[in-house]
C-alpha cells in the first residue's frame, strides 16, 4: 500500500495531504509522504475566537450530553482503529501493535470520560453559621490549547480532548510539525463524531491547526485561552510554563524524563529481564517513559547485564509495518545523530558501551534505524542526568537500598520509576514518602506503558503536570465555593460583629 493509500484509507483527502507548504516525512525510509497546508500566524486570532463563541454555548450543554459527543467519538475511533493506527506507524514509525495501541489508548479515555460526564462531583461542606450550605461547583473553564509531541502523535490530544469537552472547553489542537498527517486523521475521526451528534455541538468546538512553534506561541499568549496543555521537551516547557504564568493561564506541562529502575537482589530476573527490553528498547526508546537507568545491586550487576546484552543481540530492528520488528526507527537522522553524540559522551566520561551504531543492513533505506545501546557507567554524571531521546540505556551499581533510592531521585526529571523486588519491605519503602520522588512509582512493572485509569505527570523538570485519570478532569475546570444562607439573620464567619 502506498502512503497516500494509507492516508486516504485513514479518511483524508487529497487537498489535506497533497500541495501544502508542510513537507511530511517518513521516519520508515525518509521519503514525502504528505504536503500539509499550515495554519498561517494571522489566523491565529480568528481560530480563538472561534472556540471563545462556541464556549459560550457549549458550556451550557448538560454534561451527560456532552459526554455523547465524547462516546459517538469512541465509536468512530473503533471503527478506525486499524486505518488510524497505520498513520501513526507510517509517519511516527511505531510498531504496528503500538500504533494500533495508541488508538487503543484514546478509545479508553473515550470511555473514561463518558462515565465521567455523569460524574463531575463537588463537594458539599459543612457550614460553622447555622441556617447555611456550603458547596462545591466544578464550572467549566475555557478553551483549551493542546500542543502535542510527536511521538504520541494522536493519544496525548484524546487525553486532553475527551476530558475538555465533557468538561465543556473546546480544544484547539496544535499537533508535532513532525506528525500533522496523524493529527489530521484523528480529527477526521472526531469530525464524523460531530456530524452524527448534530447541531448542539457549536462551530469551533474542536479545531486543528498546523505548523511549528510560532503557532504554539500563539496559542501560549492569548488571554482568552484558559488552559495550555503542552506535552513535549523540557525546553519548551521552559519556555511555555512562563508565558502562560505571566498571563495568569492554567499550564499543564508533561515534560521530559530521565526513568529508572532499581533491579533489587531478590527480583525475578527473568520478569525483570522482560520489562526491561520493553521499556528501554519499545517504541525505540522514545517514549517520555522509555526506561533511560537501570540501578542494579552489585550482586547481581554482571549477570543482568549478561542476560540483556544477550536478549538485545536478538532484537528485531527494522520496517515498522512487518509484524516481526519490535523496533523501529528514530524519528529522523538528527534524532540518531543527538544518540551518536550522548555514547561518544558517556564513552568519554568512563562509560562502557553495549550495542549502540546504524544498523546497515536489512532495514530500508533512508531511516535512521539503530541498535540500542546498554552502557556500564561508574556513576551518574554527565550525559546520564540527561534525557538522550533513543534507545540508550546506562546502568549502575549500588550496595544499600538507600543508595539505590538516592540515585534515582538524584536526577531533574521526575516522570517514571519502579523497583523489580520480591522484599515486601524494600517495595514499600520505594512508595514511602522517604522512596521515589516521581509521578509514576512502579512495583514488579516497567516505568512505560500506563493504563489511561491513573493520572498522568511527573513532577521537577517534568512539569508537575497530570492528565488523564483519576481527578485529572479538574484541571479542565473551575472551582467554585458557594454559601447559601436560607436563614433570617447574616451571621458573618469567625464571630466578626459589624453592627450599624
Ligand atoms: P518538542 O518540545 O520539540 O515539541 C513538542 C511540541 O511543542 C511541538 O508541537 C512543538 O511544535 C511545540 N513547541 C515547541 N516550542 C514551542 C513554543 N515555544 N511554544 C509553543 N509550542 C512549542 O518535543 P518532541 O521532540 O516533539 O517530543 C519529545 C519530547 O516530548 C521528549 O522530551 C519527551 O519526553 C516529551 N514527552 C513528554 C510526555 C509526557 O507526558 N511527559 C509525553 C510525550 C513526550
Amino acid at each position: 500500500m502506498t502512503a497516500h493509500d494509507t492516508l486516504e484509507r485513514a479518511g483524508l483527502s487529497r487537498g489535506q495531504f497533497a500541495g501544502g507548504t508542510l513537507a511530511v516525512r517518513s521516519p520508515i525510509d525518509g521519503s514525502e509522504i504528505a504536503r500539509v497546508n499550515e495554519t498561517s500566524p494571522g489566523d491565529m486570532a480568528r481560530v480563538i475566537a472561534a472556540a471563545k463563541s462556541a464556549f459560550r454555548i457549549w458550556r451550557d450543554v448538560p454534561a451527560p450530553r456532552r459526554g455523547e459527543l465524547v462516546r459517538l467519538f469512541g465509536e468512530e475511533l473503533r471503527a478506525a482503529k486499524a486505518a488510524l493506527g497505520a498513520v501513526v506507524t507510517l509517519e511516527a514509525g511505531k510498531i504496528v501493535s503500538e500504533g494500533l495501541g495508541e488508538v487503543q489508548e484514546m478509545i479508553d479515555i473515550c470511555d473514561f470520560a463518558v462515565g465521567l460526564s455523569r460524574q463531575l462531583y463537588g463537594l458539599t461542606i459543612a457550614s460553622e453559621r447555622p441556617g447555611h450550605r456550603m458547596v462545591e461547583t466544578w464550572q467549566p473553564l475555557g478553551p483549551c490549547a493542546v500542543i502535542s509531541a510527536f511521538n504520541f502523535p494522536v493519544a496525548v490530544w484524546a487525553w486532553n480532548a475527551a476530558l475538555a469537552l465533557v468538561c465543556g472547553d473546546p480544544v484547539i489542537w496544535k499537533p508535532s510539525e513532525k506528525t500533522p498527517s496523524s493529527a489530521l486523521a484523528a480529527m477526521a475521526v472526531l469530525e464524523r463524531a460531530l456530524k452524527r451528534f448534530g447541531p448542539d455541538a457549536p462551530q469551533g468546538l474542536a479545531q486543528i491547526v498546523i505548523g511549528g512553534a510560532a503557532i504554539g506561541e500563539a496559542l501560549v499568549a492569548s488571554k482568552d485561552i484558559a488552559i495550555v496543555s503542552a506535552t513535549g521537551s523540557t525546553r519548551m516547557g521552559a519556555v511555555v510554563g512562563p508565558r502562560v504564568a505571566e498571563r495568569f493561564g492554567r499550564a499543564l506541562l508533561e515534560l521530559g524524563g530521565n526513568n529508572a529502575m532499581i533491579v533489587a537482589p531478590s527480583a525475578d530476573l527473568d520478569m525483570a529481564v522482560r520489562a526491561i527490553l520493553f521499556s528501554a528498547v519499545g517504541t525505540a526508546g522514545q517514549r517520555c517513559t522509555s526506561l533511560r537507568r537501570l540501578i542494579v545491586h552489585r550482586s547481581i550487576r554482571a549477570d543482568l547485564t549478561r542476560r540483556l546484552v544477550k536478549a538485545y543481540s536478538s532484537l528485531a530492528i527494522g520496517d515498522p509495518r512487518d509484524p516481526k520488528t519490535l523496533v523501529g526507527p528514530l524519528i529522523d537522522p538528527a534524532a540518531r545523530e543527538r544518540m551518536g553524540a550522548a555514547l561518544a559522551r558517556a564513552e568519554a566520561e568512563g562509560g562502557r558501551v553495549h550495542g549502540g551504531g546504524a544498523v546497515v543492513t536489512g532495514v530500508p533505506d533512508g531511516g535512521a534505524y539503530v541498535k540500542p545501546a546498554i552502557v556500564e557507567m561508574p556513576g551518574q554524571g554527565g550525559v546520564v542526568r540527561e534525557e538522550t531521546f533513543a534507545p540508550i540505556l546506562y546502568t549502575l551499581g549500588y550496595d544499600t537500598l538507600e543508595e539505590a533510592i538516592g540515585l534515582q531521585n538524584d536526577v531533574p526529571q521526575g516522570l517514571s520509576s519502579c523497583i523489580f523486588t520480591l522484599d515486601l519491605r524494600e517495595a514499600e519503602t520505594f512508595l514511602s514518602a522517604a522512596g521515589s520522588d516521581c509521578g509514576i512509582a512502579n512495583v514488579n512493572i516497567g516505568p512505560s506503558g500506563a493504563e489511561i485509569g491513573g493520572a498522568f505527570g511527573g513532577e521537577k523538570e517534568t512539569g508537575g503536570g497530570r492528565e488523564s485519570g483519576s481527578d485529572a478532569w479538574k484541571n479542565y475546570m473551575r472551582r467554585q465555593t458557594s454559601t447559601v444562607n436560607y436563614s433570617a439573620s447574616l451571621p458573618l464567619a469567625q464571630g466578626v460583629r459589624f453592627d450599624v
